[in-house]
């Protein structure tokens, strides 16, 4: 354990690509400090992980729609372990349904989680980024925000939203050094697609040049390389990782 490891920073830390992505940055070299929104077990359990690899650890139930926790647990992350250095925003929910069918609470309970997370964590880490003139976020979007995808006319509006986001903020504060990427997965191998029937994912594993789903630890080696000195002069894109879905 050292004073001087930069610290990172994720939301939906606790499982799926969060969690391949804590992992990652812990054995890169960096502090921690995760959020999670419900499953406490899950985080205590990662965060044991983390610091066998040398990370100090702060791990808190956050829920990214709260923008005055958000806040709470960014402020917490500077005092106990540092200053930022890199913001992931991993957070996300899917609520599939035909547009015809679909509630106010599918459409908002996506758009307020997915989209107005990312604007909560990166408002509460962004001052002090430009006050050090450093720092980096990648916000976790997704192919569906780049293509479209029936029956998440909501989760794509949420990820293209996200896109639109940071190529904005990163127009914003390139001029203070600080980079912002977004990474667009595929169909990655988590909870979250096994949500998706058998049926579903068959289908959409056809399109897929490489025939099989994408590791979240796959996802979290680019998210480590655009968080990293190596990407340093790339800000601003969407960096697909989807093993070919739309060739
Ligand atoms: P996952 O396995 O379902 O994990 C989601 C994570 O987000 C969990 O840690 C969960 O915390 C957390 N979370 C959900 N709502 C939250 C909230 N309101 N506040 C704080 N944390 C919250 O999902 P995943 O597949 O890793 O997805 C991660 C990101 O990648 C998402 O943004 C997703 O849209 C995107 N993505 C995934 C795929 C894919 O195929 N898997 C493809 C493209 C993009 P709890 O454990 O406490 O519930």
């Amino acid at each position: 354990m050292t004073d001087n490891r930069p610290v990172a920073l994720i939301s939906g830390g606790s499982r799926g690509i969060g969690r391949a992505t804590v992992l990652k940055l812990a054995a890169d070299g960096y502090d921690i400090s995760f959020c999670f929104r419900s499953q406490r077990e899950a985080a205590e359990v990662l965060a044991k992980e983390a610091e066998v690899l040398g990370a100090r650890v702060l791990h808190r139930g956050v829920d990214v729609t709260d923008a005055a926790a958000v806040r709470g647990w960014v402020a917490e992350t500077e005092k106990d372990l540092g200053p930022i250095e890199t913001a992931v925003t991993s957070a996300g929910i899917t609520r599939d349904k035909a547009l015809v069918m679909m509630s106010d609470d599918e459409w908002s309970s996506v758009l307020s989680t997915n989209l107005d997370g990312v604007f909560h964590v990166c408002r509460a880490v962004t001052f002090a980024m430009m006050k050090r003139r450093r720092g980096n976020i990648v916000n976790i979007s997704s192919v569906a925000g780049v293509y479209g995808n029936a029956t998440q006319t909501n989760y794509a509006a949420s990820k293209a939203g996200i896109n639109g986001f940071s190529r904005s903020l990163a127009k914003e504060v390139g001029r203070y050094g600080i980079r912002v990427n977004s990474v667009a997965p595929g169909f990655v191998d988590t909870d979250m697609v096994a949500a998706v029937s058998e049926r579903v994912r068959g289908e959409a594993l056809a399109d897929v040049a490489l025939g099989r789903m994408g590791t979240a630890d796959e996802v979290a080696e680019l998210v480590a390389f655009l968080a990293s000195e190596r990407a340093g002069y790339i800000t601003g894109s969407v960096v697909q990782i989807d093993g070919g879905i739309a060739l």
